[in-house]
């Protein structure tokens, strides 16, 4: 089975789960469900960031993170 290159957007880009609502990783640009968020924070009134797991482990993009820095600018769908 090949799900490359075919789009579903209600399905995490990281575990392949069925997402009814999704965040984007601000450091990847996926969709990812609740369980594949590492950590979120507020930025603003209404910004959030939003990192992965893979994201995570990655200290450049962690950094990031911790500086409130985005590196993709996605919009979440709620
Ligand atoms: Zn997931
Ligand atoms: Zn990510």
């Amino acid at each position: 089975m090949c799900a490359k290159g075919v789009f579903l957007l209600s399905t995490c880009e990281r575990c392949k789960k069925e997402l009814f609502r999704y965040s984007a990783c601000n450091y990847c640009g996926r969709k990812i469900c609740d369980s594949c968020i590492k950590s979120s924070q507020r930025v603003a009134k209404v910004k959030k960031i939003v990192i992965c797991k893979d994201c995570w482990s990655n200290m450049k993009k962690r950094k990031q993170y911790k500086n409130k820095a985005s590196i993709v600018d996605v919009t979440s769908a709620a």
